[in-house]
């Protein structure tokens, strides 16, 4: 039964990752929905093939999992659309010296020139 939340859950990740994007959510419920069942049929399709009985299901469960995950990757590494704010570079900076893109989530120097980053927040 934990799949089901499982399933729900990612519905409600996936839908609301590419909202925060620009998307239209609506549209990544039936994306989710699709990746999942296709991966839970080609699960159960090689389960059929390989082995017998209850464990079909679970290879059913693994193929559905693997369609989940395809999902969620795909809608993580959507392009921000014009406008949006890009939560993943909230914390990347360019240094002004050598236009190297920094994580200043930990360090406040460039990685490549050890200039100081400090003065150029802007956040
Ligand atoms: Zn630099």
């Amino acid at each position: 039964m934990i799949e089901i939340l499982l399933f729900f859950l990612l519905i409600k990740i996936n839908s609301a990752k590419a909202e925060l994007k620009g998307y239209k959510k609506n549209r990544f419920i039936p994306f989710t929905v699709i990746l999942i069942v296709v991966g839970e049929l080609l699960g159960a399709l090689i389960g059929i093939l390989a082995v017998k009985g209850i464990v079909i299901y679970i290879y059913a469960l693994i193929g559905a999992a693997i369609g989940g995950l395809v999902s969620y990757l795909i809608t993580s590494n959507l392009k921000v659309r014009p406008g949006m704010i890009d939560y993943d570079k909230l914390n990347i900076k360019k240094c002004p010296v050598c236009n190297h893109e920094n994580d200043i989530t930990m360090f406040t120097r460039c990685e490549n020139c050890n200039a100081d980053l400090t003065p150029y927040y802007d956040i």
